[in-house]
């Protein structure tokens, strides 16, 4: 039984699921789902059907969500007919989530854009002529061209997707050689606060690796981790594999968050939490650790900065880690603040301390997110979880062949001197590299200048950015727009030019494994199937581009192709001499035993025959890892863990020398209530909220689902059906309530309610669930499509109309979190 009384919650897992049966059972959904998937199948009869002839297995991987995951694709005749997990490929070892299974719905989707289109009509007037890709790449070219020749390139914006592997560097490549700063990404929130994590305490923007199939203790502050993580499946098989496959002592898995998730129901406890109070709760429990003498000594003393009080070279005396918290954080204090019970704070600390190693994770969409993921990492130093087998690691990247330096021309450099239109390294926000976000401002003031055109890869800012419709004011600026995407998506019908990429089954690309496995993985993706229609990779477009714009960005560009880059930079690991490609299975003591010499597999003699096992086994790895590097781990002014950052003072000091202002102005921009030695400390902000507790009484918690993580996977029928098993949900959003919330404010299961926060207000229907907190609303993400596709469009509602563009501002972190809404019956 998991309960907390004080919260007003009572649920227990068998509780948990009974409900998913009741509520299925309980409450009509809409019955279109068979006949939406039936539509489907029947209208990609002809594109699906394999005409018979050679059976061929593709080793690839999966595009269906950024996890990372390596499959194989069966195809008959050239046609994909079914996709399987590949068992050499160590991130998922065969395993495959029903995401990544529907993943031929996103290559036989009758969606697609077919080839280049070029907009007739008004902008979102739907009206397209399709024309060449000559046609096509001489437009964008052109353009280019004559934004060079004003001396504005950087007046072009790139906003990209998830970055990762080739593409981004190739996107990067572009924007540099071009002139250009704003090379704007929209990194997922996970890995952004890992490396942030990691940037503030260790002085690189890495993000961490946890070695969680060698933990006892995972302590999760909010990450989602089975349900959409930086790679569910390799999470689902940890967990299988701390619960039940390992020899002797089972793992301690603790949840915490504010919603009785996928995660926090498979978890051995799940810690409900007042929204924005995870900092608090992480000091909370370092102050245990501290006052009962928990923490790790040794590696405290030997290699940590800053948790004793100290003095800098001009005598000045400076507060350490270890004062801040006795002094700020004792318990009752913060179960007031958190809610969660005294006697929780202290059991999950004595825990957390003697299940070692145990390892502190989160993942927070508050306003205070920096300040709280320092916090939770801090306690990872405490209990000395720091470069451990079942702690936090640092692999080393895998070693792809750099390429070669961008020469850039003065245009370029003139270009590149020009501030970037998200703010990002700015006085607005310092530490962020990117706030793609909060562009649309900026893009809509035109200031500080005008964007004369804006490239979009994987990215859809009319539907995923926080008041999309702020965006939408943006565009209409914009006097030329380039979207790359496969699909017809909101913000690809306010473009000029769709320039339309292959999809996953049909490209090759890099896939550099996520961060959830402690060595280097470097994964291939392959064509499983030559593409259906007249589309082109997107970096066989940018590579053509950048030929026909000329000069210098020519010469950045002298690859035939993307897959001659590809291979370019793949002879890295050829030529390294170490690791090998992946095995079904490698033995614990073989490894160690070659982690001492550095293992490299002489399977190949050839850059061809390594080539040719990449893409057979799907990878390369170097499982060997060496502990103690840690002028490597630690980077830092210190050379030590910062439990007292110097890496952030110095940021800090930075900004007051730099700004206008002195550096209290810089500090009441950034919306910080800390001062002095505390700013450097890993501390607790009061989180901030849009709307006022008395008008708006509950928080919005966005709940990010596995079925929809992918980009456009909400344009699949087969993921619209398994949308919220544990409710029965399908084809729709809900919203979660408290049961004895919903008593109160008359709302029966089913019915439909409003939900208005300051900035907006959307109707859609009450799911009752005691896994709510009864002052925290739950809404699924990625619903609500305007545009995407016909199994997307006017399902549900899309619950980033409510939220208000909150950040933290110091690490330029959006804050989905930080809104409040009503909620009344409609
Ligand atoms: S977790 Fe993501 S990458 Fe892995 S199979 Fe599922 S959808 Fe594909």
């Amino acid at each position: 039984m998991d309960t907390d009384e004080k919260n007003g919650i009572k649920v227990s897992r068998r509780g948990f699921l009974a409900l998913s049966g009741a509520g299925a059972a309980g409450v009509a959904v809409s019955g279109c789902g068979p006949h939406k998937l039936a539509e489907f199948l029947e209208l990609t009869e002809s594109a699906r059907r394999a005409p018979g002839g050679e059976e061929r297995w593709v080793t690839s991987i999966c595009g269906q969500c950024e996890g990372g995951c390596s499959i194989r694709v069966r195809t008959v005749g050239g046609r994909a007919v079914n996709i399987t997990g590949n068992p050499f490929y160590p991130l998922n070892r065969n395993g495959l989530c029903p995401t990544g299974l529907a993943g031929l719905q996103t290559l036989y989707s009758p969606d697609r854009i077919r080839g280049p289109l070029k907009r007739v009509g008004n902008r979102g007037e739907g009206k397209w002529e399709p024309i060449s890709w000559e046609e096509a790449i001489q437009t964008v070219a052109q353009q280019l061209r004559e934004i060079r020749e004003r001396g504005e390139p950087h007046s072009v914006v790139f906003l990209s997707g998830d970055g990762n592997g080739l593409m981004d560097t190739l996107v990067s490549r572009f924007c540099q050689a071009y002139g250009t700063p704003n090379d704007v990404r929209n990194t997922g929130a996970a890995l952004e606060t890992q490396a942030l994590a990691r940037f503030c305490t260790q002085g690189t923007r890495a993000p961490l690796t946890y070695d969680l199939d060698n933990t006892n203790c995972i302590l999760s502050f909010g990450a989602p981790l089975l349900e959409a993580s930086v790679s569910p499946v390799r999470m689902m098989r940890t967990y299988g594999h701390l619960r039940q496959d390992r020899p002797g002592p089972k793992a301690k898995i603790i949840q915490i968050e504010s919603r009785f998730s996928a995660t926090a129901a498979k978890a051995d406890e799940w810690v409900p939490i007042q929204p924005g109070t995870e900092g608090a709760l992480a000091l909370g429990i370092a102050y245990i650790l501290i006052r009962e003498g928990l923490y790790d000594k040794r590696f405290v003393d030997n290699h940590a900065f800053g948790f004793e009080d100290w003095k800098d070279a001009d005598g000045t005396a400076h507060q350490g880690f270890r004062n801040l918290v006795l002094r700020e954080h004792n318990l009752d204090e913060v179960s007031r603040l958190t809610t969660v019970p005294v006697s929780t704070i202290l059991r999950i600390a004595k825990e957390f301390a003697t299940h070692k190693p145990a390892i502190a994770l989160g993942e927070m969409t508050s306003t205070n997110a920096a300040y709280s993921l320092m916090a939770v990492h801090a306690l990872n130093a405490l209990v000395g979880s720091i470069d451990v087998s079942g702690g936090v690691v640092f692999p080393p990247e895998a070693p792809l062949k750099e390429l070669p330096t961008v020469q850039r021309d003065d245009v370029a450099k003139r270009g590149l001197t020009q501030p970037r239109l998200d703010g990002a390294a700015s006085r607005a926000f310092p530490l962020a590299h990117h706030v793609a976000t909060a562009m649309a401002g900026p893009l809509a003031a035109e200031k500080p200048y005008k964007a004369n055109a804006l490239f979009l890869y994987q990215a859809n800012p009319l539907f995923s950015s926080p008041q999309p419709a702020s965006f939408a004011r943006a565009f209409e600026k914009i006097p030329f727009i380039v979207s790359f995407s496969p699909f017809l998506d909101e913000s690809s019908t306010q473009a000029d030019l769709i320039l339309p990429d292959h999809t996953y089954l049909e490209k090759w690309q890099d896939m550099p494994a996520p961060p959830v496995v402690p060595y280097p993985l470097f994964g291939l993706r392959q064509p499983a199937v030559t593409p259906l229609y007249n589309t082109m990779h997107t970096g066989d477009a940018l590579i053509q581009i950048a030929k026909q714009v000329g000069g210098p960005v020519a010469d950045a560009f002298p690859w035939a192709d993307f897959l001659t880059v590809l291979q370019y930079r793949v002879t890295g690991l050829f030529e390294a001499k170490r690791g090998g490609i992946v095995e079904p299975f490698t033995d614990k003591s073989w490894t160690a035993l070659l982690e001492d010499r550095g293992w490299w597999s002489s399977s190949y003699h050839s850059f061809d025959e390594f080539w040719a096992q990449l893409q057979d086994k799907g990878g390369w790895w170097d499982p060997a890892y060496s502990f103690g590097e840690w002028a490597r781990i630690f980077p830092t002014p210190s050379g030590k863990f910062e439990f007292y950052s110097l890496t952030l003072k110095q940021s800090l000091t930075a900004l007051a020398e730099t700004g206008k202002h002195d550096i209290e102005g810089a500090l009441k921009d950034l919306k910080l209530t800390a001062r002095g030695d505390a700013l450097c400390l890993p501390h607790f902000e009061s989180p901030r909220f849009a709307g006022a507790d008395a008008q708006y009484p509950f928080h919005l918690n966005i709940m990010r689902l596995l079925p929809l993580a992918g980009e456009h996977n909400a344009n699949q029928p087969f993921l619209q059906e398994i949308l919220g098993p544990q409710l029965g949900m399908r084809w729709d959003s809900w919203l979660e309530i408290n049961p004895e919330t919903a008593r109160r404010l008359g709302v029966d299961d089913g019915d439909d309610v409003w939900v208005e926060s300051p900035v907006g207000k959307l109707k859609l229907q009450a799911r009752l669930n005691p896994g709510a907190m009864p002052d925290v609303v739950n809404m699924p993400a990625n619903l609500g499509h305007t545009a995407s596709g016909r199994w997307a469009e006017g399902i549900g509602v899309n619950p980033l109309q409510l939220t208000a563009p909150e950040y933290d501002y110091l690490a330029g972190l959006s804050a989905p979190g930080a809104t409040r809404v009503k909620v009344y019956k409609a």
